[in-house]
């Protein structure tokens, strides 16, 4: 018997059973090569385990179970039956909350408390979804008395899906929840710094009665796993939320293989644009979440934070009494906000942009160095009077480091926030509806928030203008993401026209 699972131990949960193996056909297995990877935690930077890792033939091995069960027993399942599954789904989700979240903070460094919150969103999204299952309709078309025109919305088939590590679990069910509800069948390729939630996910699936082959979870690298799902010739479909990097090269991959439909969900540099008007206390808080939040590892990060210039300096000094606040440290610690940060590449990675920085001459407000001796932690950064073409005002950051400049009027505003080859997401804080209406009518960019940032919701469309992005996620739009339209005209005259 395979070895593909291991007993392991949260604070929360105390010992659990911890699924190592690659989750195909609804049953946990090693790879072809036998080969596996370690897992560490970067609160400790210890190895956690080791998980099974999928190549190519595991690939390969997958999306012939996904094939199997598009064209055979998932063909047969009613859309009601579907989204019956994906309720069922929720529910479990809802009961293993705990063992969820605290896989998720294990593994992934984020806080409890967040990563109950993301549960929770899992849950709903799910359950979103399993209520569109049923609501999947095409039009009839009046065309002529002696032809019949009707369309249908079908699946598109066998999915890949690509995700990264910042939300392993949410995420996750971003990509399979609207794939699955308009019956689809998945490939599922997780991020290879945190494999573990989902493979703790994937028994729910078995769980929750979900033929074999229709959703499977593999663990495994980019390079490897992640380009042999997106060249692969069977795979209808490729989903992917990750760098813009690799984002172009997963469009290549599914260009020069069969050029399979593409979704793309990528990086971000969002402007955070705080009027004089502002409720400087409130705007200041909503500041500190939108970029601080999952700390500094969200795509939509509120990372350029562009202030008028009468509240200034106001702003500079109470943001940063603020920034001081946040408590950083042990995930599992009920009031920690700030955890480590996911890896030791991403740490060099944002230490690196830090003394980049420094070096081009940004003031350090506060932070700008390790937190503690142990783990990838980093302290809450704030640089203020950054010049539009530093690096640290240009760059996915990807960490808890804000750049702050200083803004004229509403025209200036606008044109600095739209000065980034990104466009996912832009917030504006002002009392003035007006301003409000304006500024965010004039930002490019998926996602507007006024007075408030990163307030995601299932039921709303996310995804990316300019190089954030190709489709959008979430909502009934994402619903378009996984059908195909087919018009079908029929001959009712019985002869040539
Ligand atoms: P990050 O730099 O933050 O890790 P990436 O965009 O590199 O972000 O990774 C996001 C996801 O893309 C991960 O699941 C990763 O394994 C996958 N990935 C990385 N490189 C490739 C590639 N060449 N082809 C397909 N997937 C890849």
């Amino acid at each position: 018997m395979a070895n593909v699972s291991i007993q392991l131990k949260t604070p929360i949960t105390g010992e659990y059973k911890q699924p190592t193996g690659l989750f195909i056909n609804n049953e946990f297995v090693e790879g072809a090569k036998k080969q596996t990877f370690e897992v560490i935690n970067p609160t400790t930077e210890e190895v956690i385990c080791s998980v099974h890792e999928a190549t190519e033939e595991d690939v390969d091995t997958a999306v012939a179970a996904a094939r199997k069960a598009f064209e055979g027993e998932w063909r047969r399942v009613t859309p009601q039956q579907r989204g019956a599954l994906l309720l069922k789904l929720a529910d479990l989700v809802e009961k293993n909350l705990d063992l969820l979240a605290a896989v998720e903070s294990l593994d992934n460094g984020k806080s409890i408390s967040m990563a109950r919150g993301d549960v929770g969103g899992v849950a709903g999204c799910i359950r979103y979804y399993g209520g569109w299952a049923d609501k999947i309709e095409g039009k009839t078309i009046d065309i002529s008395p002696d032809m019949f025109h009707y369309t249908r919305r079908e699946p598109i088939g066998v999915c890949g899906q690509i995700i990264p590590w910042n939300f392993p679990l949410l995420m996750l069910a971003w990509k399979i929840s609207p794939a699955l509800a308009t019956g689809n069948t998945i490939v599922m390729k997780t991020a290879e710094q945190t494999p573990l939630s989902a493979l703790v996910f994937a028994s729910l699936v078995k769980e929750a009665g979900f033929p074999p082959g229709v959703l499977n979870i593999i663990s495994g690298f980019g390079k490897t796993a992640g380009a042999a799902l997106s060249a692969h010739m069977d795979v209808d479909k490729i989903a992917f939320t990750g760098s813009t990097l690799i984002g172009r090269t997963i469009m290549k991959a599914a260009a020069s293989s069969n050029l399979k439909k593409v979704t793309l969900e990528l990086g971000g540099k969002s402007p955070n644009i705080v009027f004089n008007d502002a409720d400087i206390e409130e705007a200041i808080s909503w500041v500190n979440f939108g970029i601080y939040y999952n700390h500094g590892q969200c795509c939509c990060a509120g990372s350029r934070i562009y202030v008028q210039e009468g509240i200034y300096d106001k702003f500079v000094a109470a943001f940063k009494d603020r920034a001081l606040k946040n408590k950083v440290g042990d995930p599992f610690h009920p009031e920690t906000f700030q955890g480590p940060q996911v890896s030791q590449l991403q740490y060099d990675r944002i230490m690196g942009y830090i003394q980049s920085g420094k070096e081009q001459g940004a003031t350090v407000v506060t932070g700008g160095d390790r937190h503690g001796d142990k783990g990838y932690f980093i302290q809450p950064t704030i640089f203020a009077d950054v010049s539009q073409e530093m690096k640290i005002m240009q760059e996915e950051i990807f960490g808890p480091v804000a750049a702050i400049a200083k803004f004229k009027d509403e025209a200036d505003a606008i044109r600095l926030g739209n000065d980034t080859a990104y466009g996912l997401a832009a917030s504006v804080h002002t009392k003035d509806l007006n301003t409000a209406i304006r500024v965010s009518n004039g930002l490019k960019a998926g996602t507007v928030w006024v007075n408030c940032h990163n307030m995601l919701n299932h039921a709303l469309p996310f995804g990316g203008f300019k190089s954030s992005g190709i489709g959008r996620e979430l909502g009934e739009l994402a619903l378009d993401n996984y059908t195909e339209h087919k018009s079908v005209a029929i001959n009712m005259a019985g002869k040539l026209f």
